[in-house]
């Protein structure tokens, strides 16, 4: 009987910017992961954690093939916690081919891949990305388009197209939304979402993730006006209100 090749995937050299690694980081997907921040995003979140990573050229230039050098140091932990990694940004789909060789050498090795997107991309240049993918967690900002585009600065469109194929081809998959309030906090936002995620078989949660103001001192030293300066978290009553509203209908919240 012949044995099928090994395929060992070879250096590429392909290369990308990335703003920073976490090494063991426990919230951008299941158990202990190694999430790679890339730079460059071209949206305007008002509530942006990372505005210094806007632009491809503040980020730092490395290659795959020294990206898998430092992941494959840390598969003890990421094997052992049923973890993996995790491409975030900035906005990974920014970087479409770098992410999609990381994952693929992943993959190769056998570990889990998440790719942590608001889905501002075109579908086409998405696709090849998250088919390398394990997990997707969809960054869906608002559902009411005018909020959207107010809190982004972007249209919401593609973000409901990658939803959409997400689904279709069975896609495990998190949707995250930020609560603001005063912002993203309407009722009808809400409600809007929970109805379209009930609509969406591959999704297996919804995260609720409580607007804060870790990263205004960025935007401080960086010269950028922050707009969220007088808008404080919401209270622990407003997050369960958002839970119970996606509960209604059916969708696991966290
Ligand atoms: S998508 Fe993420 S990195 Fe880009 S502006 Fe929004 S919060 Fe910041």
């Amino acid at each position: 009987m012949q044995v099928p090749t090994v395929q060992i995937p070879q250096p590429t050299g392909v290369r990308g910017y990335i703003h920073s690694i976490e090494t063991c980081g426990t919230v951008d997907g299941p158990g202990i992961r190694f999430v790679i921040f890339t730079a460059g995003c071209p949206l305007r979140c008002f509530y942006c954690s990372n505005p210094d990573c806007r632009y491809l050229e503040n980020g730092k230039q490395v290659t795959v093939d020294e990206l898998m050098e430092e992941i494959q140091k840390y598969t003890a932990y990421m094997n052992a916690s049923g973890g993996g990694v995790t491409v975030s940004g900035g906005e990974a789909l920014y970087q479409p081919h770098f992410v999609a060789e990381i994952f693929r050498r992943c993959k190769a090795l056998g570990i889990h891949t998440a790719l942590d997107t608001s889905g501002y991309c075109d579908l086409q240049v998405a696709k090849p990305v998250i088919e390398q993918a394990d997990l997707v967690l969809l960054d869906i900002k608002s559902f009411d388009p005018e909020i959207y585009t107010k809190v982004t600065s972007v249209s919401l469109e593609p973000t409901l197209a990658i939803a959409n194929y997400l689904n279709t081809i069975h896609k495990p998959t998190w949707i995250r939304f930020v609560l603001v309030p005063g912002l993203t906090d309407a009722t009808h936002n809400i409600e809007g979402l929970a109805d379209f995620v009930a609509t969406l078989k591959n999704v297996e949660k919804v995260e609720v993730l409580p607007f804060h103001k870790m990263g205004e001192y960025k935007w401080e030293q960086l010269g950028y006006d922050y707009q969220l300066k007088e808008t404080q978290p919401p209270t622990p009553e407003q997050v369960q209100t958002a839970h119970a509203i996606f509960r209604s209908r059916g969708i696991t919240v966290v």
